[in-house]
């Protein structure tokens, strides 16, 4: 395992609203809640594409396939960003992979990687940050020194919240959690803007984050905007590894992510909850 320097993020908390147009807030290098610009470096992905796993088991309130209808509108509606109505306004782009077979939040220097995407029906409050109150978490993963995204985690909170499909039914409506929570896998932090998919608490009943606001739209045509297309679908480093395969130097003697013999990467992790009165997303 990499020996991760946590930089944690005071959950749901909230700066006022400038009087700027630019509302929304970036993630950064820098280990506070503070929104870019700040003395830190903005994270970003480097391609122009991400790969996204979901856990094998599903979720207990969920038939699979829903879950994964769900998950492809709340990524692709980042994707999707428009400012004139009809045509993106951004580059970033998602697919799903083969479902993951393993649920660890991680980044690991050798081996393959993914990012991972996971319903947690029981020990929720026993992983580390997480309330009870909380819809979702993730955990991002960077690299210090110039602000890249490596990995990012998605998990949603089965234990306290059952998830459902329908708007008209709607409790904990999936969708409405998991377009905030792909916000935060892209590198954005909670805005103070109320309406805004990325405002960092949620209602119960409440459908309104699936749909982006304008604030969000400015944020992820920004920071990815159509006409800065890198070109490159990039996999995660080490390549896509669903599985996380375990790491065979030939031995049997090194574990994933143990560097030994090679520089140790350096992995900063901030993670988000979102929340509001008793929920957090
Ligand atoms: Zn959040």
């Amino acid at each position: 395992m990499l020996r991760l320097a946590e930089a944690l993020l005071a959950v749901g908390v909230l700066v006022a609203a400038p009087a700027t147009a630019r509302a929304w807030c970036q993630q950064t290098t820098h280990d506070d809640d503070s929104c870019f610009p700040d003395p830190g470096t903005p994270l970003l992905w480097e391609g122009n594409c991400l790969q996204y796993s979901i856990y094998q088991a599903g979720s207990d309130d969920l038939p699979l396939d829903a879950v994964r209808d769900v998950m492809g509108r709340s990524f692709g509606a980042w994707s999707q960003a428009s400012r004139d109505g009809a045509s993106p306004c951004t580059y970033i782009s998602f697919s799903e992979t083969d479902l993951a077979t393993c649920d660890a939040v991680e980044y690991r220097s050798e081996g393959g990687n993914m990012n991972l995407v996971v319903f947690r029906e029981s020990g929720w409050q026993a992983i580390r940050n997480h309330a009870a109150a909380s819809m979702g978490l993730t955990t991002v993963l960077f690299d210090p020194k110039d602000g890249q995204i490596l990995s990012a985690d998605m998990e949603l909170n089965g234990e306290f919240f059952t998830f459902t499909v329908d708007p008209a039914n709607a409790d904990a409506d999936l969708q409405n959690t998991a377009t905030h929570e792909a916000g935060h896998v892209i590198g954005l932090a909670h805005t103070p803007v109320v309406e805004a998919t990325m405002y960092g608490t949620s209602t119960s009943g409440e459908t309104s984050k699936a749909t982006l606001h304008e604030d969000d739209i400015d944020a992820v045509c920004t920071m990815y905007p159509i006409e800065e297309d890198p070109g490159e679908c990039l996999y995660p480093p080490g390549g896509l590894d669903p599985a996380c395969t375990p790491v065979d130097d030939g031995c049997g003697c090194r574990t994933p992510g143990d560097s030994r013999g090679g520089a140790r990467a350096i992995v900063l992790l901030v993670a988000f909850a979102i929340g509001f009165a008793r929920r957090r997303l």
